[in-house]
């Protein structure tokens, strides 16, 4: 893709200070484009944007808990005032780790559908009348999960799945306002979180890498070009997808197989990632 397919255009990223959302962030900005990353902590947004700045390219980094709506709606006019309006919503944020359903805490399961499906709701209803003026799309971040369920994380598996929800149902209801909306489904994917607290569990790396066909873990970039071509306009046709990108792991069971892992990841990590 031309490294100026986004030049002039304005991106959001939600959870933009680590892991997907700074490599999506990253890579918006090496084609062109304005970011705007948020998060919670304003050390690693900050940093994002460090990054993107050192690629010549503008950035903004706000903090935002994306639960808070008042908020979210300030940062989508603050980004709007700074560069001059908003093309691309990136909806990444989320919080998850894993628990069996029956031990959950009803303010587990709580938190994280509060992040993930209240929090894309939110951003995208505050983003709708910039996009919905430069005819914009949304991207939202899920995982294959949304389709097989994910044993161990039944508040992460229903979140995901109201966002696909969610994206299909804007796609048509949005799409008569030329508004785009996406969806991609990550596999389990390299991160600083998931190399710490998951892949460096004794065995897991190479069971979970048993059950993708394509024989590899993903890495953020795989995820970043997917993110990019569906919010180019070689994608301007395309609305309402959800576009795994997981090596076919959901094909060959998905996180089914991981039931069998749980013991020893609870037992190893301590339980979190996302
Ligand atoms: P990550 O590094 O933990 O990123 C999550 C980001 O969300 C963090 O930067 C975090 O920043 C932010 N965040 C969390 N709660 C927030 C809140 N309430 N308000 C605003 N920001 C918040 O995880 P990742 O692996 O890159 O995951 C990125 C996305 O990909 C997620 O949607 C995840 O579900 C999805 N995914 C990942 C994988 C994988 O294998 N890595 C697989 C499938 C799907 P703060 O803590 O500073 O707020």
């Amino acid at each position: 893709m031309s490294a100026k397919a986004f030049l002039g255009k304005t991106v959001l990223v939600t959870g933009g200070g680590s892991g997907l959302g700074r490599a999506m962030a990253l890579s918006f900005a090496e084609h062109g484009a304005n970011v705007c990353v948020i998060g919670r902590r304003q050390e690693s947004i900050d940093e994002t944007v460090s990054m993107i700045q050192s690629l010549g390219k503008e950035g903004l980094a706000l903090a935002c808990d994306v639960r808070d709506p008042a908020r979210v709606a300030e940062i989508v006019e603050a980004t709007v005032k700074k560069f001059g309006g908003l093309d691309v919503l990136v909806n990444n944020a989320a919080g998850n780790f894993v628990a069996p359903s029956e031990t959950l805490s009803p303010n587990g399961f709580k938190a994280v559908v509060d992040i993930v499906l209240n929090g894309t709701f939110y951003c995208s209803r505050a983003a709708f009348e910039h996009l919905k003026k430069s005819k914009g799309s949304i991207i939202n971040i899920i995982a294959t999960y949304a389709w097989s369920g994910e044993p161990g994380a039944v508040h992460s598996a229903c979140a995901k799945a109201g966002v696909l929800a969610m994206t299909r149902t804007l796609a048509s209801e949005w799409g008569t306002f030329g508004i785009r909306c996406n969806a991609i489904a990550p596999g389990p994917i390299h991160t600083e979180g998931t190399d710490k607290n998951l892949w460096s569990v004794a065995g897991v790396m190479e069971e979970v890498k048993s059950h993708i066909p394509l024989g590899r873990i993903g890495e953020p970039s795989d995820v970043a070009k997917a993110a990019l071509w569906l919010a180019s306009d070689e994608a301007s046709w395309v609305s309402g997808a959800a576009l795994p990108v997981d090596g076919a792991h959901l094909l060959a069971g998905g996180t089914l197989n991981f039931r069998k892992l749980y013991d020893k990841t609870v037992a190893g990590m301590g339980a979190s990632q996302t």
